[in-house]
């Protein structure tokens, strides 16, 4: 598809281009030859008793050589330009669709994660119901377990699909841009996630310094929880997390640091991608998620022209840094 668009935009630039080149050839040729025949004018009139058919023969000969000279050269130079406005203009069209392909891409890669992500909660539930439903002697406990799996399946698809809202949904946040104190943003999103951690047996050392930013205070609440969450969620129990805040020159730093699972040096590169997923959070436990936490934290932090990065060693923990301007 991508291809006939490339060809089409190429024909159009090249299109263009010779229009030009044409126009102005043909300009050029008009002007050069009424030139000469103003110029001869004159010298008709002083030397019209001078002039012969002999020598009027010669000069119309000339100057119908000349002109013929004219044209090729603009030919061939039309040629010449012909030649290297098909190769910019292939490399202009790349260069104005590649990114739109580019985009195209990462959407269907999107759209067929998302529908792979919820149809299996659904196969789960389809196949379930259709067990019991062949099962003629099927009691009422046996019925509320299928309800209650059910249930957990409806949760997960719950979550899933206000993931995929928030999302698509990101860029719209900008507009509630405030000023804002972030040790609040995080006391509110440490709150969010304390029974979590009480439930593990975690514990939460914060170490906040008062400080302004310019932000959306829901957003950025989200994006604490996102690595809160993910520090509890791959930390053994009776595990220790650190936050901690600090300035630098004109931003402000904040680290999430747990002693959990890590991330292999390999995975570190994509782990910020929609829908990945570490090995280790897919096998042993099975540590529940869609891979989609930390892409819509690293588009949280994008939407306040932040940065954020993750350093990790696997068996000893990672540290996941966000740096803001303040
Ligand atoms: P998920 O829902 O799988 O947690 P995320 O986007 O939040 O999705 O994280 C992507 C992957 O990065 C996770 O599957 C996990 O492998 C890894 N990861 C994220 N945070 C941590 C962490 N604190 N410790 C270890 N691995 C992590």
């Amino acid at each position: 598809m991508f291809k006939a668009a490339y060809l089409k935009l190429t024909l159009f630039y090249v299109l263009i281009v010779m229009i030009i080149s044409v126009s102005f050839s043909a300009a050029i040729y008009s002007i050069s030859t009424n030139e000469i025949g103003r110029n001869l004018a004159p010298q008709s009139i002083i030397f019209r008793n001078l002039i012969t058919d002999d020598f009027n023969d010669l000069r119309s000969r000339q100057i119908e050589e000349s002109n013929r000279h004219l044209r090729i050269n603009l030919i061939y130079y039309n040629l010449i330009i012909f030649i290297i406005s098909l190769f910019g203009s292939y490399f202009s069209a790349r260069r104005t669709l590649k990114p739109i392909e580019e985009a195209m891409v990462s959407q269907n890669r999107f759209t067929a994660d998302a529908s792979h992500e919820l149809r299996t909660p659904l196969a789960a539930m389809k196949a379930e119901i259709e067990v019991a439903l062949r099962d003629k002697k099927i009691n009422i406990s046996e019925s509320k377990k299928l309800l209650k799996s059910n249930l957990e399946e409806i949760e997960k698809l719950e979550k899933l699909s206000s993931a995929l809202l928030k999302i698509t949904r990101i860029q719209e946040e900008k507009k509630s841009f405030e000023n804002i104190s972030l040790d609040e943003v995080i006391i509110e999103a440490f709150e969010k996630v304390e029974k979590l951690a009480a439930k593990k047996d975690i514990e939460f050392d914060n170490k906040l310094i008062h400080s302004k930013i310019l932000g959306d205070h829901q957003s950025l609440v989200e994006l604490f929880v996102i690595l809160m969450d993910n520090a509890i969620k791959y930390s053994s129990v009776k595990s220790k997390i650190n936050i901690l805040m600090k300035k630098e020159r004109h931003n402000i730093i904040v680290k999430v640091k747990d002693r959990g699972v890590g991330i292999r040096a390999s995975d570190i590169p994509f782990i910020f991608n929609r829908f990945y997923r570490a090995d280790s959070s897919r096998s042993k436990d099975k540590i529940s998620g869609y891979g989609l936490g930390l892409a819509i934290a690293k588009q949280i932090v994008d939407l306040h022209n932040g940065k954020i990065s993750c350093e990790s060693k696997p068996g000893k923990g990672s540290e996941f840094t966000v740096k803001l301007n303040s």
